[in-house]
């Protein structure tokens, strides 16, 4: 399928530009070691993108909330490591002088899509913003978020609706993530990780996601899946990172 996005630059790496762009990374930021490990294993199975949660946004207060500021530290080292820019998720307006010191990208999660005041702020900074879709956000809610930012330095990220089945977490809406390119012509990235919840459907709706043209994806990796202080059951071995993404260059098109 032809792609005619326009660019968005996370330091030297292009997203949109016809090469898919893989994101990788634990959802939390566990600790330095934890995380110093999964980098260095997400960059030899050719992620691009580090990704990794220091403040979390969790459904329960008694939930692990990220480790907050020595996260971002570590974030920064890794990455520098690595040589893989950084993209985080910010909360709030008080963070984002913090993380912006820190981080590559900005991410505002499912949860604050509809955060006005958060979307301007962040949009101030003038660093490419990730801005996931909320669970139940239509198509025009979206875009309407994403005009908030004020700038075209933006990548949108399709993470799964609510749908009725507990079956899988969200619905991967692999036709609304198309619709959303075709409206703004930014790119377009999957997170099958929080789209399905489950480590077994990861590979085959990053893959699906990838044969559809999108931009890249954003998958939750870990050197350890199941000791994942959050969201064990969705997070992949690097292994199984480094098989979707050699899978994902052998398609041609
Ligand atoms: C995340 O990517 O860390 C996250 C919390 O995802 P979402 O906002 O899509 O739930
Ligand atoms: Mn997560």
């Amino acid at each position: 399928m032809k792609n005619k996005t326009k660019i968005v630059k996370v330091n030297s790496i292009q997203i949109g530009g016809g090469t898919p762009v893989i994101m990788a990374g634990p959802c939390a930021v566990e600790s330095e070691e934890i995380l110093d490990a999964i980098a260095s294993g997400v960059a030899k199975a050719g992620a691009v993108i580090l990704r990794g949660g220091a403040f979390k946004p969790r459904t329960k207060r008694s939930s692990f909330q990220g480790l907050g500021i020595p996260a971002l530290r570590y974030l920064k080292q890794s990455g520098k490591k690595y040589n893989l820019p950084v993209v985080t998720e910010v909360m709030s307006i008080d963070q984002i002088d913090i993380i912006s010191q820190c981080a590559d990208m900005l991410q505002v999660g499912s949860r604050n899509m509809y955060n006005y005041p958060l979307l301007k702020e962040v949009g101030k900074t003038g660093k490419p913003i990730l801005l996931k879709r909320g669970f139940s956000a239509t198509i025009e809610e979206w875009i309407g978020a994403f005009e908030y930012i004020g700038h075209e330095q933006v990548v949108f990220c399709e993470r799964g609706i609510r749908g009725f089945d507990p079956n899988t977490r969200n619905i991967l809406d692999l036709a609304g993530a198309l619709v959303v390119r075709k409206e703004t012509q930014l790119p377009i990235i999957i997170d099958p990780s929080h789209a399905t919840g489950r480590r077994d459907l990861v590979p085959p709706m990053a893959l699906a996601a990838i044969a559809a043209g999108v931009d890249g994806l954003m998958i939750e990796t870990h050197t350890d899946p199941d000791s994942s202080i959050s969201d064990a059951a969705q997070s992949i071995r690097i292994e199984t990172l480094a098989e979707i993404i050699k899978t994902a260059r052998s398609f041609s098109f």
